[in-house]
């Protein structure tokens, strides 16, 4: 089981909605992102069922959360590999009423309440998508006929406009669409498909939209620093010799620390240095602060107080 991109990025917007003071301007921003990341995650997670209750009449492979690079990096949700087509699958588990507008290209939500939110034109998405995939297969000889589909997720959608380019479906309804297209030309053999389909693993980048701050526009200071009491939530929690100590609800935590310098990196930098410690988690001294980022296997470079320490994001 590998982990989907849209998991790194509800991980990342949730520490930093965490850290994010109440009154900060981009609060809300992004806590509805942080909403829709966890709305994709259920959406996606609809999509997987389907293909795990459903099987076809002919040899498939179900590929999903894939991220590859030809001419860009680009992702797909869900990629349905035969050995006649392929078909791209985007998946939005966004309710209400929705409107794919063309001239420019969006996709417009109206809610219960009647206020209308953006998105981006999930059509667009796709023609990108199958462009790049299409020529990430080309450069390894294949050349295959590449659908997409737009799957709706969400239990409460009603479409008003529908899309023009691409046809958008019911997850309920992925099977019947797979089985109306048609089984033409044969363009790769069985080996060949499966083979195909390893390959796409092997190459799959994970995508890590790290550190939050500079992806949202976000000043570092901005956020609250000291190390945080996971029971309670409260910042600053004081280290003692039985580990960390939180005076608010007397949780104590030994490796509180640990999840601390990963938040450094997931929210903050890609570098970490001794005094950019001692600062985020309120050390007393560079000592401690040297011991932490020793203890942690992080990537170093440079010598002394130079010293620069790097996450490796696998
Ligand atoms: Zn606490």
């Amino acid at each position: 089981m590998k982990v989907r991109t849209e998991e790194y990025s509800y991980f990342g917007l949730q520490l930093l909605d965490r850290r994010l003071p109440e009154m900060h301007e981009l609060k809300e921003l992004i806590r509805s992102k942080m909403h829709l990341a966890m709305a994709g995650i259920h959406g996606e997670f609809r999509v997987d069922e389907v293909f795990h209750k459903y099987s076809f009449p002919f040899e498939y492979v179900v590929l999903h959360d894939v991220s590859l690079e030809s001419y860009g990096k680009f992702q797909i949700d869900t990629v349905f590999l035969t050995q006649h087509f392929a078909v791209v699958l985007e998946s939005k588990n966004i309710g209400g009423k929705l409107s794919f507008k063309e001239n420019p290209y969006q996709l417009e939500r109206e809610n219960e309440e009647g206020k209308v939110d953006v998105f981006e034109s999930p059509e667009i998405q796709i023609e990108r998508n199958i462009y790049l995939l299409d020529e990430w297969m080309k450069q390894r000889s294949v050349t295959i006929p590449i659908y997409g589909v737009i799957v709706l997720t969400n239990f409460k959608v009603r479409v008003i406009e529908p899309p023009t380019k691409y046809n958008a479906i019911l997850h309920q309804t992925i099977p019947v669409y797979l089985r109306k297209i048609p089984l033409e030309k044969q363009c790769m053999s069985s080996n060949d498909m499966h083979a195909l389909s390893k390959e796409i693993v092997t190459s799959h980048k994970p995508y890590f939209p790290y550190p939050m701050c500079s992806r949202w526009g976000i000043h570092p200071n901005d956020l609250h620093t000291g190390v945080c009491c996971e029971k309670c939530g409260v910042f600053g929690i004081e280290k003692k010799k039985n580990g960390w100590n939180c005076k608010r609800c007397g949780h104590v935590d030994r490796l509180a620390h640990e999840k601390a310098i990963r938040e450094w990196f997931v929210l903050i930098g890609k570098t970490i240095k001794n005094r950019q410690c001692k600062k985020f988690l309120h050390l007393d001294t560079s000592q401690s602060a040297c011991r932490i980022l020793n203890s942690m296997n992080l990537v170093k470079s440079g010598n002394g107080k130079n010293t620069i320490y790097t996450w490796k994001w696998k």
